[in-house]
């Protein structure tokens, strides 16, 4: 039990300097770090990595080709959503689960796709094990969930090569969606808001480097 809060203890300090790095490259909403601050990152990785690189601010391999993004990413898009508690969201590309508990702990009804088997399979039960409630689907991101639209917020977390007309649509008016827009080489973030039925306001953000967001499942 001592040998646990010891280890627990050791794993809060290397969160609370991940979160001081991240306000310091410019992240600033409190509840986002707050958030951060609490998810155990470390058990989003495997045990033979966690000790190194779980709160390094950078991306992670996590089998199947894939990754956990980069803490400053997940706290740049989750501050560019603007959600607060008790709003709807839709993620797209589950992973590791880790953008999801950050949602999760910001009180947000999240909804995620994933389009890898595996990985949403081990997400679910992880995600289950540690209290996370979030709706997980195995299915295509690019069709989003339109039996539960629409949203408040949609994130996508995988680099799209365009703004799926589907996700636009299932987006709340006054809802937003973050999404990073490009090649398999770098990405736009951008932030679509829906104004009214018919029309959308884009604001462009910065350059990202994402997974790609890929069509057809499990190929
Ligand atoms: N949010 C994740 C990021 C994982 S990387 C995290 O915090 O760990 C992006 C994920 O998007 C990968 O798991 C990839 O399999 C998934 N993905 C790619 N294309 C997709 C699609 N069309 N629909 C759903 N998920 C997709």
């Amino acid at each position: 039990c001592i040998f646990v809060l010891m280890n627990d203890s050791k794993y809060i300090g290397l969160r609370n300097k991940l979160v001081a790095e991240l306000k310091s490259k410019g992240i600033s909403d409190k509840k986002v770090l707050g958030a951060i601050g609490i998810v155990p990152r470390h058990l989003f990785l495997d045990p033979v990595f966690r000790d190194k690189f779980a709160y390094e601010d950078s991306a992670f391999p996590i089998g199947e080709g894939q990754t956990i993004s980069q803490p400053y990413t997940v706290a740049f898009q989750t501050e560019l959503l603007n959600v607060s508690k008790g709003s709807k969201v839709l993620e797209i590309g589950t992973g590791s689960g880790y953008q999801t508990a950050v949602l999760c702990e910001l009180g947000v009804k999240v909804h995620s796709i994933e389009r890898q088997k595996n990985l949403f399979n081990s997400a679910k039960l992880f995600l289950n094990q540690n209290g996370y409630r979030a709706q997980l689907y195995f299915g295509d991101g690019f069709k989003g969930k339109p039996a539960f639209a629409p949203f408040d917020g949609i994130i996508v977390t995988c680099g799209a090569p365009y703004v799926p007309e589907d996700l636009k649509f299932q987006l709340k008016v006054g809802g937003r969606m973050v999404i990073p827009v490009g090649d398999k080489d770098v990405q736009q973030m951008k932030v679509i808001s829906r104004l009214n039925n018919d029309d959308f306001k884009t604001q462009t953000y910065g350059d990202f480097k994402f997974v790609p967001m890929l069509k057809n499942i499990n190929n």
